[in-house]
């Protein structure tokens, strides 16, 4: 089946649609089918210029908002992009080969998860604070550049784009890339919104070129970034260099321990299920299971059944459980991870490189789990963004613990066992936020990472706060 080829050519600035002035373009493929999907043309460094000149000029009117004033915008954006959702069902399921079920149930509707939490953050967001005779204000720290990553193509940018609305900035927004389909839709979805022009600004481009030129724009207040380590320190780097507010959300390599007393095969299989949710493209994916080193072989044998039975294929199907990678070239970089494994001498368990037995057209990457592999190796430490598990096993759980906190990465962790004992150990980890026993994302909740998987925090108020700046008001004790 041949389906048209969408053409992404224009930019959502100052309330309007703006054709693109930039050269380059970049095309998109179905990963699930690998054929044309989108053609989007970048932007320019003058359109670059051009939306935060927009942003600028919003931002003195949005920052003397009420919080009622704000508290709509949020419902009427929580509004239009309900109108929208069928829409943006169909553009994540095609542009980043999710499953259908997986966009219904989760990639979609947490765009309106994100609003409703958003909400109940600026409801009781205490934004002056009498201290003795002085006042302190929260007030916002001005124009906010939100970059976006590819994989949680809308929940990703609402988690950064509604606090800095509902702080009273005005936003800059470059998503991913590989992401027009749906960024083109949520721009839309802020233009039906009603929002005041200039507030919410877009722009297609590489990173290379609109991102780099909007990070360096002196109007720019704040910078918050999700994406790699590599960039993000490029861009922490420029940041901080023109005193600019940055957020940084990077990758993670994320423990996932089975305490000795655990039901150790439905904990192997909520680590699978969490790993291989979005072919294992989440930054906060449990991809190294530590368990009992007595346990190691019975943990390999239920991680490999939950890997060889797992229904990958047409994202459209109903019953597709895992659908490709979201892009070609990442798929070329999760066979090299696996290749890497392969040549250290990993036990292989599950999986390995090339494709699905059937699924040659798409990005399909098998999901393989290694195991007996050095603690220090590449497969061990780095990040495969993919669906690739490797098992680690530990002596007591001292031991777990510092296996799991040898690492430069410390987004998140996973702990499954007694209440008490899975307490103690998640207060000894290393990681931003610690799930105990299968507790889902909180968006009440800071989340962020320690070492290299970040700096700040988005979600609660914790999050809200990187969008604002506090002021003190000083008046003379009364006499
Ligand atoms: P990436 O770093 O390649 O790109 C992210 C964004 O940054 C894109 O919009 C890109 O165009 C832009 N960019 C790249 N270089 C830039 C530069 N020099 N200046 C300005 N902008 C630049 O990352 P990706 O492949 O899109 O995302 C995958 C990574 O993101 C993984 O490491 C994943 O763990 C991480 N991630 C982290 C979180 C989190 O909350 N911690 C969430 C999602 C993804």
């Amino acid at each position: 089946m041949s389906t048209a080829i969408n053409r992404y050519t224009r930019h959502y600035i100052n309330g309007q649609w703006v054709e693109s002035t930039g050269a380059e373009s970049f095309e998109s493929f179905n990963p699930a089918t690998g054929q044309p999907l989108s053609h989007t043309r970048f932007g320019s460094e003058a359109d670059a210029d051009a939306a935060v000149q927009a942003a600028q000029t919003a931002q003195a009117a949005l920052a003397l908002t009420t919080r009622q004033e704000r508290l709509d915008m949020l419902q009427r954006i929580a509004a239009s992009y309900s109108k929208h959702q069928a829409a943006l069902v169909d553009a994540v399921q095609q542009s980043l080969g999710a499953p259908r079920m997986l966009c219904e149930r989760l990639q979609v509707p947490a765009g309106l998860m994100q609003v409703q939490a958003w909400s109940r953050v600026l409801a009781d967001f205490p934004f002056e604070e009498q201290r003795g005779p002085h006042l302190l204000l929260q007030q916002p720290v001005g124009v906010s550049l939100c970059i976006t990553s590819w994989n949680w193509p809308l929940n990703g940018p609402m988690g950064v784009l509604l606090p800095a609305l509902a702080a009273g900035c005005a936003t800059v927004w470059k998503p991913s890339e590989h992401a027009s389909a749906t960024a083109v839709l949520l721009a839309q979805v802020m233009h039906d919104a009603g929002l005041p022009p200039g507030a919410f600004n877009m722009v297609l481009g590489n990173g290379h070129v609109v991102g780099r030129r909007l990070v360096g724009d002196p109007a720019v207040a704040m910078v918050s970034f999700t994406g790699s380590v590599a960039a993000g320190n490029a861009i922490g780097q420029a940041s901080v260099a023109q005193s600019k507010r940055v957020v940084l959300e990077l990758g993670g390599k994320s423990p996932f321990i089975v305490l000795p007393d655990a039901d150790l095969p439905a904990a192997v299989k909520a680590c699978m299920t969490g790993l291989l949710r979005n072919s294992g493209q989440s930054c906060n994916a449990p991809a190294r299971l530590l368990v009992p080193r007595e346990r190691l072989a019975e943990a390999e044998a239920v991680a490999a059944a939950v890997a060889n039975h797992l229904v990958i294929g047409d994202p459209a199907e109903p019953g597709t459980q895992m659908g490709p990678l979201g892009n070609e070239m990442h798929y070329q970089t999760v066979q090299r991870f696996i290749e890497h494994g392969l040549r250290d001498g990993a036990h292989l368990v599950a999986g390995g490189t090339g494709h699905p037995q059937g699924l040659e057209a798409g990005c399909y990457a098998r999901p393989t789990v290694f195991s007996r592999v050095p603690d220090d190796a590449f497969i061990v430490q780095e990040e495969a963004f993919g669906p690739v598990l490797v098992i680690q096993d530990y002596g007591d759980v001292d031991e777990a613990v510092e296996l799991a906190n040898r690492s430069e990465f410390g987004l998140s962790a996973y702990v499954v066992g007694g209440a008490e004992q899975a307490r103690q150990v998640a207060r000894r980890l290393q990681a931003g936020m610690v799930h105990i026993n299968g507790a889902e994302m909180d968006l009440g909740m800071p989340f962020g990472g320690v070492k290299h998987s970040g700096l700040g925090r988005k979600f609660g108020p914790e999050g809200l706060k990187a969008y604002l700046e506090p002021q003190s008001i000083l008046v003379p004790a009364a006499a």
